[in-house]
């Protein structure tokens, strides 16, 4: 047995089988690449679902959680600490917004931003108690817990999981009058993602998160963008929802405000929204620690530059340009996407998603499937052009060009 086998072997055994990997083993990354456990280099093309926007083992960020680590790394929300303030105010500002509500997880920041838009519907919209309605779209992925799986359409997150919370209208992504039809006195917010990733990288049709801006407000509905994935520099802009001109009442952040290092999460939004809060009404042992805060200020910090967006801009149309000639090829039968981020649906002659990204592997390239035969291409915005080139190159061969 190799290293390889031993240790996929030992996982298998002694964890619960949540996931299909990849039949790799990483022991060490750097940048855009990642090296197994038997010194093999691999180009990163995931970014952990974009979590490692700024690359693996990137020094301004490394540096930034050592310094802390050798200070104070916990202190519980008991007590201050004296990152906190200035996380929570330059986030506010990356966001245009006031209040931070700082969690860990992706899930938990969307299950906060539930809660406060119930909380607001209640005390500041004046719902009757227990009728708050929330509508969200199909195909959409806001994260695995309990509640945010009673309003997937996905089979496979939500089957056997049951009872389900109510509180949730479902509507086709990017279908206004069915969001219109749904909305009654008692709806306190529409959440969507305005680029949906798990879907395999859905951009909606062009002038919807507008219309629903305007609806929204229209209706005094809170407009919540889960930007958790398509949020800080991947398509381009800070946030996805800026390609259209649009500002949400809150924006739902996580996976690259941790730098790759630590869950940092947050629903960033309003005085009016997130002051509804009273203390001992919601919390998170972890949420807003000092180590968690000192990694987010250097990415707001890197975000504040604009650099990393102009890059995925940059990098990311040149990204689109190779991928439109791909589908020239009908290899592949759709690209969609924006920056440095692609949803590819492979034609099925060609192999499923996961055949194409066992494929890639094998010849140095990491990427994951989803929903049979798409793969999702979303490098850290760090990658060099010539190492994407190189990546390209490597889907070229496995198509069979
Ligand atoms: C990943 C993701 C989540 C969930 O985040 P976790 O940190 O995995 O809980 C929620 N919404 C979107 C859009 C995501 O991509």
């Amino acid at each position: 047995m190799t290293a390889t086998e031993s240790l996929i072997a030992a996982a298998e055994a002694h964890s619960a089988h949540t996931y299909h990997p990849l039949p790799v083993v990483v022991a060490s990354a750097d940048g855009a690449w990642m090296t197994d456990v038997e010194g093999r280099r691999y180009l990163d093309l995931l970014a952990g679902y974009s979590a490692l926007n700024f690359g693996h083992g990137n020094r301004r960020l490394i540096e930034a959680a050592k310094a802390q680590l050798e200070r104070v790394t916990l202190t519980s929300r008991a007590f201050h600490h004296d990152r906190f303030a200035a996380f929570c105010a330059e986030l506010a500002e990356l966001c245009g917004m006031e209040m931070v509500l700082p969690v860990n997880t992706g899930a938990e920041a969307v299950e906060s931003a539930v809660k406060t838009a119930r909380k607001w519907g209640y005390r500041v919209k004046g719902v009757p108690a227990e009728m708050a309605k929330i509508v969200v779209a199909g195909g959409n992925f806001h994260g695995r817990t309990t509640t945010i799986i009673s309003f997937s359409t996905d089979p496979e997150a939500r089957a056997d999981f049951g009872p389900y919370t109510p509180g949730f209208a479902i509507v086709p992504y990017g279908d206004l009058t069915a969001m219109r039809e749904v909305m009654t006195e008692n709806t306190v917010a529409v959440l969507l993602e305005p680029i949906q990733g798990e879907s395999g990288v859905i951009v909606p049709p062009p002038g919807y998160l507008p219309a629903v801006r305007e609806l929204t407000r229209e209706r005094n509905v809170l407009f919540i963008a889960d930007e958790i994935q398509s949020g800080l520099g991947r398509t381009g802009r800070t946030f996805a929802c800026e390609h259209e001109g649009v500002v949400p009442d809150a924006y739902v952040l996580g996976k690259a405000l941790g730098g790759g290092i630590v869950p940092v999460s947050a629903v960033v939004s309003s005085a009016e929204v997130l002051g509804v809060f009273r203390p001992g009404e919601h919390g998170s042992t972890f949420g807003g620690n000092p180590l968690a805060c000192a990694v987010a200020l250097e990415v707001i910090a890197m975000l504040r530059s604009g650099e990393y967006q102009a890059r995925a801009a940059e990098l990311g149309e040149h990204l689109h340009r190779e991928l439109a000639a791909l589908a020239g090829t009908g290899r592949v039968s759709q690209v969609r996407g924006r920056g440095l981020w692609a949803g590819v649906d492979i034609h099925p002659r060609y192999g499923t998603g996961r055949e194409v990204s066992e494929k890639l592997m094998d010849r140095g390239v990491l990427v994951k499937d989803t929903h049979g035969s798409t793969i999702r291409i979303a490098p850290p915005l760090v990658i060099g052009k010539e190492d994407l080139d190189w990546g390209l190159a490597q889907l070229r061969g496995v198509l069979g060009l």
